[in-house]
């Protein structure tokens, strides 16, 4: 998609500052210096990211409202076998779980998903690498049986402690809505926000909806 658009799209490419002067006057510098000039600036970053950019030239109310949304950390481990075993005990492969793992679910036929929540990322991360999927594809056995140590193939994946999400979605506790504050979501023309953590809860629809209204936003403003 991005070769398509002949360049206008870069990928690999970190922002560490943001700097907004009015309409016309933003720029964007990139890791090893660059420094790239703009009408607008839309952000499609995750909080977490956007901590770490250095955004000047917007209101200090917005930052606030912007920094002070927090996001789950959580990792997520997939199995992958010839059949659906677990049915054979009439279980469905939905559970909530007590080890590592949190919860299960079938993603497909045959395919395990399992998430690891925020509370236990932390034991996964003591883990020593090697002991990993034979950990997460035990507590798997606990629960379905001991086909689970026998997959096709499996992936653990550490959303949490990727720098560019540094999670999962958004992680909202009593108190957070209301201080994050009416400005959740919204935008300072010329800067603009999008992604799921602009959304009330996250998730692919968030994501798409936002990066819509902020689309037709800047086009609005011209
Ligand atoms: C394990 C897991 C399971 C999920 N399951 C579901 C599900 O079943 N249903 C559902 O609807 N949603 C699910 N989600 C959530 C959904 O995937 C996200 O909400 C959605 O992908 C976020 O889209 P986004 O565009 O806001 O952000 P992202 O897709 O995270 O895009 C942000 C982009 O910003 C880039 N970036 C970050 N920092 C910088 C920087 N400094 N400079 C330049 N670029 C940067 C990143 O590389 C990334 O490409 C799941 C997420 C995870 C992790």
């Amino acid at each position: 998609m991005a070769s398509a658009l002949g360049g206008r799209i870069r990928t690999g490419a970190p922002v560490e500052a943001v700097t907004v002067r009015g309409a016309g006057r933003c720029s964007v510098r990139l890791a090893g210096g660059e420094t790239l000039t703009a009408g607008a600036v839309v952000s499609a970053l995750p909080v977490g990211p956007l901590r770490s950019v250095d955004v000047t030239g917007v209101s200090e109310e917005r930052l606030t409202s912007l920094h002070r949304q927090r996001q789950a950390l959580a990792a997520k481990f997939v199995a992958a076998y010839d059949r659906p075993f677990w049915r054979d005990r009439g279980l469905s492969g939905l559970s909530e779980c007590e080890g590592v793992l949190g919860s299960t679910w079938p993603q497909s036929d045959g395919i395990l998903s399992a998430l690891v929540p925020p509370e236990r990322l932390g034991v996964l991360l003591g883990m020593p690498a090697p002991l990993r999927t034979g950990e997460l594809l035990a507590d798997i056995a606990r629960l379905y049986g001991d086909e689970a140590y026998r997959p096709l193939a499996s992936f653990v994946r550490m959303w949490g402690t990727d720098p560019w999400t540094q999670g999962y979605v958004t992680q909202w506790t009593p108190g957070d809505v209301m201080a994050a504050g009416p400005l959740h979501g919204t935008h300072e023309p010329p800067f603009y926000v999008c992604g799921s953590d602009q959304w009330a809860a996250g998730y692919m629809e968030g994501a798409v909806r936002t990066g819509r209204d902020a689309a037709e936003e800047a086009l609005r403003r011209g």
